[in-house]
């Protein structure tokens, strides 16, 4: 097998967020046959899901440094009858579904890389694996993994999109916002001054955000609003749910108190009432300037004459769950158009990442 064949065996297998359990059998078998010792936590029951994340450890036969590697299992939809089409070194779906590209492409390269290693007998250090679930719904799996069972101090996420070479170099704090204004109902008609317009008040405090584009760290967006039910009714209920992210924890911080500061400003102009729930969706992240893990992915680019590109990522990744004792970040793996049905990747992509994967362990 070779790592488009493994790719399209993977990418076949349905595995939508909390249904990640026949894949996790099948990757689980696939990791045994190359003497990995399997553990299947308990985090699928924390958030409702069918099994848990897969972590396995490989011994090394010397003394380099042990490495991990991470991809999620879960899959956002249409993921069901996957069929991947491959046509002009360019690999695709029918049409119908996703690829699964993200973040199976990352799964292929990881085990594919692996077994090359063991195949040609180098020496290599412990190697670690870590195989999530749920990271499409919130980075639920990574969320609630133990990462006491992990031995090593070093590891790569392969699951962001650009060509292989690509290292991420910060990633943002994520943080969300729901907030219900909270009227008085009141005929719009006979008695409209009786009323509180709970959508007057989620208006006033949506106008004195400042929002999108804040500056080259930080954005902000109103995500949903829904409220009120007839024209004829003063509106008691209007709920919004909101982001903020930043690279900067101190401008995340800035940007949602004034988030805050306008929803409630809003709900006392009107004399209205506000419920807020409000939570740190998931940290940021960011690579030292002497990183060793930067240093080793960009010599391993080198060695392979592939073009190394540092980047900022705006969305999140399991990395962002790695406590600090772990030097982690996230790499490209080549996959295009994801959480759609024109998703792809190319082949040259997936040898690319599959060859820097053994790379980084031959490096370690
Ligand atoms: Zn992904």
């Amino acid at each position: 097998m070779d790592v488009v064949e493994r790719f399209v065996r993977y990418a076949k297998v349905s595995s939508k967020s909390r249904n990640e359990k026949e894949f996790s059998l099948l990757i689980k078998d696939d990791l045994e046959k190359l003497g990995f010792e399997i553990f299947i936590d308990n985090a699928g029951e924390k958030v409702g899901g069918n099994t848990g994340n897969v972590f396995g450890r490989l011994k090394g036969n010397s003394d380099k440094k042990p490495l991990l590697f991470c991809a999620h299992m879960d899959t956002v939809e249409p993921c069901d009858g996957i069929n991947p089409i491959i046509e002009d070194g360019i690999i695709k779906s029918d049409g119908t579904t996703i690829l699964s590209a993200d973040c199976k492409s990352g799964i292929a390269t990881i085990i594919e890389a692996i077994k090359e290693v063991i195949d040609s007998n180098e020496e290599r250090g412990d190697i670690e694996v870590l195989f999530t679930i749920c990271e499409e719904v919130g980075l639920l799996g990574a969320k609630f993994f133990d990462f006491n069972k992990v031995k090593a101090r070093e590891a790569f996420t392969v699951d962001t999109g650009g060509d292989a070479g690509i290292i991420t170099i910060k990633g943002p704090y994520h943080h969300i916002i729901e907030a219900e204004f909270i009227g008085k109902a009141s005929h719009a008609g006979n008695a409209p001054e009786k009323g509180i317009s709970a959508i007057q008040m989620a208006a006033r405090a949506i106008d004195n955000m400042n929002l999108l584009k804040i500056d080259e760290e930080t954005t902000a967006n109103i995500g949903t609003i829904e409220g009120g039910s007839a024209t004829n009714v003063v509106a008691e209920s209007c709920k919004i749910k909101l982001e903020a992210r930043s690279l900067s924890e101190d401008k995340l911080k800035k940007q949602v108190d004034s988030m805050l500061k306008a929803i409630n400003e809003a709900a006392n102009y009107f004399s209205g009432d506000v419920k807020i729930n409000e939570y740190l969706e998931y940290p940021g992240f960011s690579l030292k300037e002497d990183s060793p893990i930067k240093e080793m992915f960009a010599k391993a680019c080198e060695n392979l004459s592939i073009d190394y590109f540092e980047k900022n990522s705006r969305g999140g990744a399991d990395t962002h769950f790695f406590p600090e004792s772990i030097e982690a970040t996230t790499i490209s793996c080549g996959m295009s158009n994801v959480h759609s049905t024109e998703e792809f990747i190319s082949v040259k992509n997936l040898i690319d990442t599959k060859n820097l994967i053994a790379e980084l362990i031959r490096l370690a």
